[in-house]
């Protein structure tokens, strides 16, 4: 039988494109656990479709590159530098993900922020549309269309509007706010509804789900039921899709010479301390100053461990132009460098920061030796690290302390330690306990983990959301 083809768009494609020469591009294909799942889901043929993350205003090289994509499965959607300055780094960035993870809109200037809010959302809309026109000119019929995340929350509607026929998925990758945040964001209406116009809606948590839904009810005044929201006659399934990650990848690392090489000489370095590890890019939501607070009053009532334990942070810079950004960063380096000229000795220091991102191999043997992670994000719709960790500690069988506000909370919950991040004084107090925890217990609580994360994979969550749209299209045409 033939193959079922699924559409993925998403703002980025899986790819970095660098350019040689007038037509002749490298490309480089990254190997994420989004891309193995989509592209290994069983029975279907997919496709990617999205921005090359690069400005290419003559046609020839935007010939080239579609060509050289094409052999990767990707097909690209050409942004120019304004557009992508108003709808990327303006309105996606500055507007829609702080507000998602609650950080609130931009308020240093509220007149001018408003004045610029409408323009920003204006690209954005015609971004979106311009996706849309990419897809409509490839789709096929009985196709599949999974459009990814807050950057594309008017494609639904783009595309329904040209084909109503059209199998449309949208998920979120982030948080879902209460509809007391959304509220507030001036283009609350138009968002909901052209994600309404999407046959499935999807989310990591039940809870962003059910804000959504409230959003729907209190801000469209819409019927909201179990299914999802219903608008005269018309439903949109709604529901919570939790991701995974591919866990036999980060099985089979560890498998490796190389790899095993590396977690050696990292036992070795590390020997006779205990080796705490944090993985985040340096965003604001990812609680880094917090988690480093809170190891050091562990440190200061807990003076025996002082010499015992070492935080390795691993901070991936993004958004490094952005002056919030910037400022986070020297925030963290004063906050470590005080510390580490408390504590420290003429040896050793209680804290290994490091700006910078690392291989996948030299993380996987750092996620493989680490005792105690520490996942302190004030926000996060999943949280893939938490994940990680818990895949490499087959033989290790290490703490994982946990954000209550990572979505990953809501699934490694019965095996993690939960925390409120920005209760230092309970953070201080899970990492004495995780140290100190016996290893019956750090082992009940692996298994608890590790269950989870080796049956909840990314390739069973892309298989799960693909069938569910199929399955909610069948209903919807039953039904009239
Ligand atoms: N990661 C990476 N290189 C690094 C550190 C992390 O590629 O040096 C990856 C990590 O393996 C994980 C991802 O970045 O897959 C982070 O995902 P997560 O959901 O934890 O947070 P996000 O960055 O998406 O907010």
């Amino acid at each position: 039988p033939m193959k079922q083809r699924l559409l993925v768009v998403a703002n980025r494609l899986p790819v970095s494109a660098v350019r040689r020469g007038e037509d002749s591009w490298s490309l480089d294909i990254s190997a994420g656990g989004l891309v193995s799942a989509l592209l290994g889901v069983r029975d279907v043929d997919a496709k990617w479709i999205g921005w090359a993350g690069v400005n290419v205003p003559d046609e020839v090289g935007q010939r080239a590159l579609t060509k050289a994509l094409a052999e990767k499965r990707c097909i690209p959607v050409f942004l120019d530098e304004e557009i992508v300055h108003q709808y990327y780094n303006g309105y996606c960035n500055n507007i829609l993900w702080p507000l998602f993870h609650y950080l609130g809109l931009p308020q240093e200037d509220r007149l001018a922020t408003t004045r610029s809010f409408q323009s920003q959302f204006d690209a954005y809309k015609r971004a979106n549309q311009m996706f849309a026109d990419v897809v409509n000119e490839h789709y096929e019929e009985g196709d599949v269309v999974w459009c990814h995340d807050y950057h594309l929350m008017f494609l639904p509607k783009c595309l329904k509007d040209f084909n109503g026929k059209m199998k449309v998925g949208w998920f979120l990758h982030t948080p879902f706010p209460s509809s007391e945040i959304h509220r507030t964001l001036p283009s609350r209406s138009e968002l909901l509804k052209s994600v309404l116009a999407a046959d499935l809606v999807g989310f990591h948590t039940y809870d962003y789900a059910r804000h959504f839904v409230s959003a729907c009810t209190r801000i469209l005044g819409l019927e909201g039921t179990p299914e999802g929201v219903e608008d005269q006659g018309k439903l949109t399934r709604v529901a919570a899709f939790p991701i995974g990650i591919d866990s036999d990848r980060f099985k089979r690392a560890l498998e490796l010479p190389a790899v095993k090489v590396h977690i050696n000489e990292l036992t070795q370095r590390f020997a006779g301390r205990k080796v705490m590890l944090g993985v985040d890019r340096l965003d604001m939501i990812k609680g880094i100053p917090q988690k480093i607070l809170a190891f050091e009053k562990f440190l200061e009532e807990n003076p025996e461990w002082r010499d015992k334990v070492v935080l390795l942070q691993i901070a991936v810079p993004t958004r490094t132009d952005v002056p919030e950004y910037q400022k986070l960063t020297s925030q963290v380096h004063e906050i470590v460098g005080r510390i580490n000229g408390r504590f420290g000795t003429l040896t050793a220091v209680p804290i290994h920061h490091l700006d910078r991102s690392l291989d996948f191999h030299a993380l996987c043997a750092l996620y493989a030796v680490t005792d105690v992670a520490l996942v302190t994000s004030l926000r996060d719709g999943m949280n893939l690290v938490s994940y990680e960790f818990v895949a490499c500690q087959g033989a290790k069988k290490g703490v994982l302390i946990l954000s209550e506000f990572a979505g990953a909370a809501q699934s490694l919950g019965a095996g993690a330690l939960l925390v409120n991040p920005w209760n230092v004084t309970e953070v201080a107090k899970s990492i004495g306990y995780a140290l100190n925890m016996p290893s019956d217990e750090r082992e009940k609580r692996h298994r608890h983990n590790y269950a989870h994360v080796t049956t909840h994979t990314a390739q069973d969550w892309a298989e799960t959301f693909v069938s569910e749209l199929n399955d909610t299209v069948v209903e919807a045409q039953l039904r009239t």
